[in-house]
């Protein structure tokens, strides 16, 4: 392979290289430039020479400030860049440059399972929500014993999931921050490849009451279902309760509700749903200095293909978006949107200051040795995920959003912590994107893994549903990928094909956004 790297922007300074092993001294550029000394792939070389207290330009943004003078065809480095202050929040452009609605896409179609509240499912699942960690493992018992004893006569049925968390006793219920953690289990509980109805295994003395839990939902007792109820209406099976006498009544307790809920989903099909009821979740994980150049951007084409289809597409990860703002505030639809959007921002800012630490946190080694220099870099490669359509809303952490098209939906980068809020958020598919690597999976919904690097997905070829690196080497296009995915998106909503994750079931551990105190 020729040496070759990647300027993304005409006015960038710098470059990354693309050759996998990375480059030796006196390599040569078609454009004549030459290596002064050697460069890993994926990190950048000064295309230019750059004075100290210069700015180091990438995606035509400054993603640092040259501490010491940089000659071309040198290594710019990690601890070469002064990182430069975020974008200030009170200044920012809003709805200044509203992309015009991009061409509707029309006939693009999924078989999902209808829901009662107007959202599709992408599974069919009996979901087993939990008000309180205490009953996580009792719960994980009668999830096993269903699994091998009841769920394989329900043929319809995909899946019994365990709803377990962290929370529920032992923290500041009414705190400022609980809403966040509250929510988000609320949202889950009522999923659409649930059902929208869990069944509910409460403790019986923790904060968290199923009633505090699901306020709006007629919850059915356990025991005393002879009152009229829905068919939708949730089950609660009290651990507490006197009529389980020992662990053995518990498990048949839940194993007898949990068939009676089997069977109403069992009565579920598929049916021909709209592109315009999915709703996707994109998040990155393990980024490298790839991410904004090949997975990242081929997202942005498919999130823009399933906008013009109607669809949702939630873009999220506070922190990688902060110092990208400037570039998404005048997106917003109406000032308003903008105006929710920082408020997102300055939640966070707050919230990091609390805590003492700021956005700089957010970069891991692993995101260092994929040659990328700081949050700014990272940040810029991230919001590509975001396409190029207007943005139509903002979601709070764990927030339903009030709009279709493209929303933000605040939640902090960490990807488990991510997935489990766009999940509360109604995501029904999952978009992943990653340049080190992750085997990251969830339960509720289809996770697609799209690497940045084709060298990744050749080594993780059974975790990786989708390599993006090909459009580095030229080999394919943002757009050729992004309509990939798009096409793949439609097969794996539809239960046709099953994503990596899937196959080997590895499915992370739900975990709720808790900014509130615990006691
Ligand atoms: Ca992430």
């Amino acid at each position: 392979m020729k040496p070759l790297c990647v300027q993304v922007h005409p006015s960038d300074n710098v470059a990354i290289i693309v050759n996998p092993d990375g480059l030796p001294a006196g390599s040569v550029f078609e454009s004549g430039l030459k290596l002064a000394e050697a460069i890993p792939q994926s990190h950048k070389v000064a295309l230019a020479a750059i004075a100290a207290g210069q700015p180091v330009v990438r995606y035509g943004q400054t993603i640092g400030y040259a501490n010491r003078a940089v000659e071309a065809g040198h290594w710019v480095r990690e601890e070469m860049l002064e990182l430069p202050e975020p974008p200030a929040l009170d200044e920012l452009p809003l709805a200044t440059a509203i992309p015009a609605p991009l061409p509707r896409l029309e006939g693009y179609t999924f078989e999902g399972y209808r829901n009662p509240d107007g959202t599709a499912g992408t599974k069919n699942i009996l979901g087993i929500t939990t008000t309180v960690q205490c009953v996580a493992p009792t719960v994980d018992y009668a999830v096993r014993r269903i699994k091998a004893e009841i769920l394989p006569r329900f043929s319809n049925v995909d899946d019994v999931v365990a709803l377990t968390h962290t929370y529920g006793c032992g923290v500041a219920i009414d705190a400022p921050g609980a809403a966040v953690p509250i929510r988000t289990l609320k949202n889950i509980s009522l999923h659409p490849n649930i059902g929208g109805a869990p069944l509910v295994v409460s403790l019986g003395c923790e904060k968290l009451q199923p009633a505090r839990l699901l306020p709006d939902q007629n919850l059915r007792p356990a025991g005393a279902a002879l009152f009229p109820v829905l068919e939708a209406d949730p089950y609660v099976i009290r651990l507490q309760d006197h009529e389980h006498r020992g662990f053995g009544d518990i498990i048949a307790a839940i194993m007898r509700f949990a068939e009676k809920r089997l069977a109403e989903l069992d009565q579920r099909r598929r049916h021909t749903c709209p592109a315009s009821d999915l709703s996707v979740g994109l998040q990155c994980g393990g980024s490298d200095a790839f991410s904004g150049v090949t997975c990242n951007p081929a997202v942005g084409f498919a999130a823009d293909l399933l906008v013009r289809a109607g669809g949702t597409v939630m873009f999220s990860e506070v922190t990688e978006v902060r110092d990208a703002v400037h570039l998404l505030t005048p997106r917003a639809v109406n000032e308003q949107v903008g105006r929710d959007l920082i408020r997102e921002m300055k939640w966070y800012d707050d919230y990091l200051a609390r805590g003492s630490a700021d956005r700089s946190a957010n970069p891991t080694p692993g995101n260092k040795r994929g040659g990328l220099s700081n949050v700014v870099e990272k940040a810029l490669g991230s919001v590509a995920k975001a396409g190029a359509s207007a943005l139509m809303g903002v979601a709070a952490p764990g927030e339903r959003p009030a709009s279709k098209g493209l929303i933000f939906a605040a939640t902090p980068a960490s990807d488990f912590i991510c997935g489990t809020e766009q999940l509360a958020s109604a995501m029904n598919v999952h978009i992943f994107t990653t340049g080190e690597g992750s085997p990251y999976g969830l339960a509720l919904v289809p996770v697609i893994k799209v690497s940045s690097r084709t060298a990744l997905a050749e080594r993780w070829h059974d975790l990786i549903d989708i390599d993006a690196g090909r459009i580095a080497t030229g080999e394919a296009t943002i757009e050729s990928v992004g309509w990939e995915m798009f096409r793949l998106i439609l097969e794996v909503a539809s239960g046709r094909k099953k994503t990596w994750a899937d196959h080997w079931g590895l499915h992370n551990t739900l975990a709720p956004f808790n900014p509130g105190p615990v006691t």
